[in-house]
């Protein structure tokens, strides 16, 4: 419960009952923002709920001071840039002239089974009997788990359905399929992560049993390791690739190296779910932009494991020849952690994008990753809302999203927490 002076409580988010019916600029949104006791996570705001601050719709839309209306079923009502809209009675509203209105971030490459929040990876029924995972409450909308053993996958995976109160949307590649004996099978996958391959007929069979099971795309693994680990061959790959498209499933490749990228391509994989870690050549990079294949950046993990400066290198040059990269942590690997990543979006920024192009990269672009299928990264009017309310400018600071304001999706508002309200308070008025 908020305590402490009127200044203080401006910041905070609270019950917008008996508002004024109309702003009067940008200056007197903070008043909107905040009466009483902070609401209680997951409510569902039956007039609607109106956005203010700096309004970013996403996709090539510039930033600009604005509101954003969501009517009491969820979806977008109006996005207005008049400094007076003419807003409803009583309508809850909140922001201020500090914070920002940005489509909520997909995470395009995560491994929930990892999630310390998510499972006990030693004890399935666990992951069975919770389901639930974790990162709505720092802006995390939606997340795609390319890799977890179907009877957990199935347990998160979200589909048409709404995610459980407070989590994010979540899409499933099942099981990764490799080699006999291929990656992860013998490392971090050897508890039901893998699936074997060993031949066209079986790759037939495989892929058509995931597609029953109702996975959102097929994963397959390209990995020597350390140790020549056997790899699929480009027959097995193909057979793969044929199966999942005949089942209008896209296939994601791990491929770090020149050649196993270069295989995957030939095969018609559809995306990449690294940037390779292997310096590639101009002609490799012009290959995969005349191919049309998207790369999930995970770049931090990499850094924090010793191989992120090939990587960046790499993703700067994807970038350059206009290959679209997406924004992905890896979560579950060397240096994670659940909810959005910061600094995955300045290494993304760092690429060329620049911190608005990061943002895209995590929203729009992530969310048009293949088997995302209820998020869009942008708003627009007519659409459900999934909206992040940030307390300050994600391109000045991107570590912002440590702190979210408060999340919006599915009919369902969710606040930060007492202490990131009053800390992103102070920040603003310092400004
Ligand atoms: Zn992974």
């Amino acid at each position: 419960m908020p305590s402490g002076s009127r200044a203080e409580r401006r910041g905070l988010l609270g019950r917008g009952a008996r508002l004024t019916a109309q702003l009067t600029g940008p200056a007197q949104a903070g008043l909107a923002a905040l009466r009483e006791r902070q609401r209680e996570s997951g409510s569902a705001p039956t007039r609607g709920v109106a956005f203010t601050g700096t309004v970013w719709v996403g996709g090539e839309a510039e930033p600009r001071p604005g509101t954003v209306v969501v009517d009491g079923a969820g979806r977008i009502a109006a996005i207005s840039y008049d400094d007076r809209p003419a807003l409803p009675r009583e309508l809850l509203v909140l922001g201020g002239e500090h914070h920002w209105v940005v489509p909520g971030i997909v995470d395009a490459h995560v491994h929930l089974g990892f999630d310390p929040r998510v499972a006990d990876v030693t004890d399935p029924s666990r992951v069975s009997a919770s389901g639930s995972v974790s990162g709505l409450d720092s802006g995390l909308v939606g997340v795609r788990d390319l890799g977890a053993p179907l009877r957990w996958a199935g347990h998160w995976q979200t589909g048409h359905r709404l995610p459980p109160p407070g989590s994010p949307a979540v899409a499933i590649s099942g099981p990764i399929l490799t080699a006999p004996g291929g990656y992860p099978s013998r490392s971090w996958g050897a508890g039901g992560y893998a699936e074997f391959v060993y031949s066209p007929t079986r790759a037939r069979s495989v892929v058509q049993h995931l597609a029953a099971e109702g996975v959102d795309l097929i994963k397959v693994a390209l990995e020597r390791g350390d140790d020549d680990t056997p790899t699929l061959g480009a027959t097995v790959l193909r057979a793969i690739v044929d199966a999942a498209h005949a089942a209008g499933l896209a296939v994601v490749a791990h491929a770090l190296t020149g050649d196993l990228v270069s295989r995957a391509l030939d095969a018609g994989v559809d995306e990449l779910a690294h940037t390779p870690t292997e310096r590639l050549d101009e002609q490799l990079i012009a290959k995969i932009a005349a191919s049309g294949v998207s790369v999930t950046s995970t770049l931090q993990t990499f850094f924090s494991s010793g191989s992120g400066r090939v990587a960046a290198a790499n993703a700067a040059d994807l970038v350059a020849a206009g290959v679209i990269l997406r924004y992905g942590t890896d979560l579950g690997n060397a240096g994670t952690r659940p909810g959005v990543d910061p600094r995955e979006l300045d290494r993304l920024a760092d690429t060329g994008l620049g911190r608005l192009g990061a943002l895209r990269a995590a929203t729009e672009r992530s969310a048009a990753a293949a088997g995302m299928r209820s998020r869009t990264g942008m708003m627009r009017r007519g659409e459900p809302a999934a909206i992040v309310l940030l307390p300050f400018s994600p391109l000045a600071e991107p570590g912002v999203w440590r702190t979210p304001a408060a999340v919006y999706a599915d009919g369902r508002l969710t606040v930060g927490q007492t202490g990131s309200s009053r800390r992103s308070h102070r920040e603003s008025t310092n400004r």
